[in-house]
């Protein structure tokens, strides 16, 4: 309560000086006369931690006397951060009620309340007020900025790119990246339909929007792929190198994949000793490693495992030489190696797979918008240990 106290303390002050001021101005007695004692009372209520009486009076006080719009935006927010919402929705649904609200206060009114509302989880009144909020003109950015997080939490993709493009033109600070992800979204939803051709114009308007847009380069390698055309899915999948390495580890599989159907193994071993020697990859090292073994023999693979690890010490290339050298080795050191071999899977299973480069989370599968912060493309790959050198 002490927030509230501090808040509403200097507020009383302004009010008893406004009273005087209009006392000896001699106009409006009345209503003077009632605002400075009727704040004394509602913060007494405050003080004696009841918060609910404490509201009765500054509402009736607000009926009183106009001035105090600002106190009861101020209140009413104050109540938001701390979580009683209900409390906040009161206090603004009331301010939104009095007739003499200039136009401006009422639109900041309508803002408080629509954040509310969100807060409570009434996604649908927020949006009616917010959507009011941009067709009257005021508090637009905000609005729209509200708009947004309400659409991305429904998954309604057309409207976020709708709100994500006003907002751009509105604020001039560039969207793309996201509007690119939201291409993504609906291109994903043709594609579970089996729209491809859809799903491949929409893919392009996302890299179109954003060069570095790697979900959608992505997804156009596995509608190729889905095709069999496995030459244009490798041709795709190519540009996730250039965009950003950290992402090699997402298309390894659908490199072996489609060299596979094509029948060149060489190609695929070439490639990828060009993306090993460029990007030290731990997931494309571990490809390799499968290589070597199956054109020559385990020893070479244990000796190139260890080259990488000399290099670039990692929980995944441990892991890896330990398996290939129970494979290995004969039954003396075998007790112990199985023993380290199971230790290091299990804490390879707990280890996440990615991790956010915004605030930090961590989870199995790639998010690409984190669950957490709602930043989108902050989610990446984690290299090895997660504590090796990353490229870019
Ligand atoms: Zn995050």
């Amino acid at each position: 309560m002490l927030e509230l106290l501090l808040l509403l303390l200097p507020v009383a002050a302004a009010s008893g000086w406004f009273a005087a001021r209009r006392s000896e101005a001699g106009r409006d007695k009345t209503s003077s006369q009632e605002v400075f004692p009727a704040y004394f009372k509602g913060l007494n209520f405050l003080l004696n931690e009841q918060p609910d009486k404490a509201i009765d009076v500054f509402v009736k006080l607000l009926e009183v006397d106009s001035d105090t719009v600002e106190t009861h935006l101020a209140l009413g927010n104050l109540f938001r951060r701390r979580g009683e919402v209900e409390r906040a929705i009161r206090i603004h649904q009331n301010l939104i009620a009095r007739p003499t609200l200039s136009r401006e206060q009422r639109a900041q009114a309508l803002l408080e309340l629509g954040q509310d509302y969100m807060r409570a989880g009434l996604f649908d009144r927020a949006e009616n007020l917010f959507v009011e909020l941009t067709e009257i003109k005021l508090h637009s950015e905000q609005a729209l900025s509200n708009l947004l997080v309400i659409y991305q939490q429904e998954k309604e993709w057309d409207r976020c790119l709708e709100v994500a493009q006003q907002l751009q033109a509105s604020d001039g600070h560039s969207l793309q990246p996201i509007i690119a992800h939201f291409y993504c979204e609906q291109a994903q939803l043709l594609i579970k339909k089996g729209n491809t051709v859809s799903a491949i114009a929409i893919l392009k308007k996302a890299q179109s929007v954003d060069s570095g847009c790697i979900r959608s380069t992505i997804l156009l390698g596995e509608i190729e792929k889905s095709k069999d055309d496995c030459r244009s899915a490798l041709k795709i999948y190519k540009m996730v190198e250039v965009q950003d390495s950290a992402y090699l580890t997402e298309i390894v599989p659908s490199l072996i994949e489609c060299y596979g159907k094509i029948g060149d193994r060489a190609a695929l071993k070439d490639y990828l000793k060009q993306l090993y020697s460029r990007h030290r990859d731990t997931s494309v090292m571990l490809a390799l490693t499968d290589i070597i073994t199956a054109e020559e023999d385990v020893s070479s693979a244990v000796d190139f495992v260890l080259q990488h690890l000399k290099a670039l010490p990692d929980l995944k290339g441990l892991d890896r030489l330990v398996t290939l050298n129970l494979q290995n080795s004969g039954s003396n050191p075998r007790e112990s190696m199985e023993t380290l071999n199971k230790a290091v899977a299990l804490m390879l299973a707990r280890q996440p797979s990615y991790q956010c480069e915004q605030c930090g989370f961590s989870a199995k599968t790639l998010h690409w918008q984190c669950p957490s912060c709602n930043n989108w493309s902050s989610m990446k790959p984690i290299r090895g240990l997660g504590c090796g050198p990353r490229e870019k």
